[in-house]
């Protein structure tokens, strides 16, 4: 892995020679080279502002007045969610370099065709949390098809994609000495879960789906990579794509950070985006502050003394000392966590005994600890501890007790997430914009990049009932609404221009 340095220039930020993309290569016969594509290129042709090509990454004369007046039009026309795009409360534009709400979403229209295709791919090939070695492959390859630099090799199926701008770095950025860098996330992986839609696309792995919109998110952030690689005059700086292993499992969030990807240069702002089932597609919502909780794996090894369960005074009972201690870690939440704080104490399984009439010596229980307030954490895990060694100790036993850390808690950055609120409005309308006031007890590895630079990790709404797209994620029957994943790529195309052009 190990990242080179970028250094600042002036003027057009020539960014580092170590790290120029790679000369612009026609893609070969294969997979973009599918009929959507081939259609779109005519449409391209048709137009009269062109979508940025593959063939072509720099390519993109800037939309005059009248063509972008064009494009309102179209959009204002367009289905679910689109009609208020052109509204005249839209704020004023950036700059004229910058790239527009308007712009972003019908180019992202244009490329949801192949999108789809990439999602349909993944949906149909899913893989475990650092299983992703066709995924990974797919998303090489596609990168290397688009001109976009890469690396490799973090936890394995890892891949950071680089996308440096060729735009001017403005007069305060330039001020600050720092190179502009953005990171935008996707996660790779899948779940343990029989897929039971019944689609042309159905997951073909038994026992394996994507459940959780996973697939979705690495092809919106392959189709943000084709815009921005389009577009690389548009913006200033330099955009770092972490499409990162194993979310579901041990937090593969880690091991970008640990192989440096947010460092040379250092990541100022990073924007991720997941899939919500309860939110109609052409939606987005929004956490200021916290929006998930931390996580913690507890295992109880509670130990007694065997004997006849018709003479327990011969022994010491481990089942009546587990129906104990469970009743008394409910009051931990209740009675040591303030009343305005949130904590959940759940245990999951509970082994122990071998018959009726055999008093059990040991009893194992696991369960997880869900906290949003990080303050109350170390409390919250301490008092378990030492609930179940009391009560364990009371009764004449004893209690091993392990706490596994998992996910830390997921606080979102306010100011970018107004930014990227203040970019779904101009995209979706005022009216499709929800604010979520309670954070879920759901963890999210997203959390990890927040503790190195701020962020907005935020939801896109997927869910269609007229047809029949209702089931939540982590169920058999999960699906989106392919919709979505061109307000994906828009909405991230604007995240990441917008912050390297004016900052936060
Ligand atoms: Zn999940
Ligand atoms: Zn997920």
């Amino acid at each position: 892995m190990g990242t080179a340095r970028w250094e600042q220039r002036d003027g057009n930020s020539e960014m580092g020679t170590a790290r120029q993309a790679r000369p612009v290569k026609e893609p070969k016969d294969g997979h973009l080279r599918t009929q959507a594509l081939g259609k779109l290129q005519k449409r391209r042709e048709e137009r009269t502002w062109s979508l940025p090509r593959l063939e072509s990454p720099s390519v993109n004369p800037r939309q005059a007045p009248s063509q972008a007046r064009a494009t309102v039009r179209r959009i204002e026309s367009a289905p679910t969610g689109l009609s208020q795009a052109g509204d005249p409360g839209m704020p004023t534009e950036p700059p004229i370099e910058a790239l527009s709400a308007a712009e972003a979403l019908a180019a992202a229209q244009e490329i949801l065709p192949w999108v789809c295709e990439i999602r349909r791919d993944f949906h149909q090939h899913p893989e475990l949390g650092l299983e992703e070695h066709r995924t990974s492959a797919r998303v090489q390859a596609l990168l290397r098809e688009m001109g976009v630099e890469f690396e490799t090799g973090f936890g394995g199926t890892g891949v950071l994609g680089l996308i440096p701008g060729s735009g001017q770095v403005s007069a305060e950025r330039k001020a600050d000495g720092q190179v502009p860098t953005v990171a935008l996330r996707a996660d790779l992986d899948a779940l343990p879960i029989q897929d039971a839609k019944d689609v042309p696309y159905k997951s073909k792995i038994p026992g394996k789906m994507h459940a959780c919109g996973h697939d979705v998110h690495t092809a919106i952030l392959l189709g943000t990579a084709r815009l921005l690689s389009g577009w690389r005059e548009r913006f200033p700086g330099l955009v770092k794509l972490l499409f990162q292993p194993a979310e579901e499992t041990v937090g593969g969030a880690k091991f970008l950070i640990a192989g440096g990807a947010l460092e040379n240069p250092k990541v100022e702002a990073v924007f991720g985006l997941h899939v919500d089932s309860e939110l109609e597609v052409g939606r987005f919502a929004f956490h200021f502050g916290q929006r998930n909780a931390s996580s913690d794996t507890v295992r109880l090894i509670l130990n007694g003394r065997s004997c006849h369960a018709a003479y327990p005074a011969g022994g010491v009972d481990a089942i009546v000392m587990a129906a104990q201690v469970v009743s008394a870690l409910q009051a931990v939440v209740s009675r040591n966590v303030d009343a305005r704080d949130s904590a959940v104490v759940s245990f999951g399984t509970i082994h122990g005994g071998t018959q009726g009439n055999i008093m059990a010596d040991r009893v194992e229980l696991t369960g997880t600890v869900r906290i949003l307030d990080t303050r109350i954490r170390q409390r919250v895990l301490q008092r378990i501890r030492e609930t179940a060694e009391g009560i364990a100790s009371a009764l004449g036993g004893s209690a091993e007790v392990e706490i596994e850390p998992g996910y830390d808690a997921l606080v979102n950055d306010d100011g970018m997430v107004k930014l990227v609120q203040e970019n779904a409005r101009v995209l979706v309308g005022q009216d499709s914009i929800v604010v979520r006031e309670r954070p879920n007890m759901g963890v999210e590895d997203f959390a990890y990049y927040l503790n190195h630079a701020p962020g907005a990790f935020f939801s896109l709404g997927v869910r269609n009932e007229e047809r029949g797209i209702v089931h939540g994620e982590h169920q058999e029957g999960f699906d989106v609404d392919e919709a979505c994943m061109a307000y994906g790529v828009a909405i991230q195309v604007l995240n990441a221009s917008r912050f390297l052009q004016l900052g936060r």
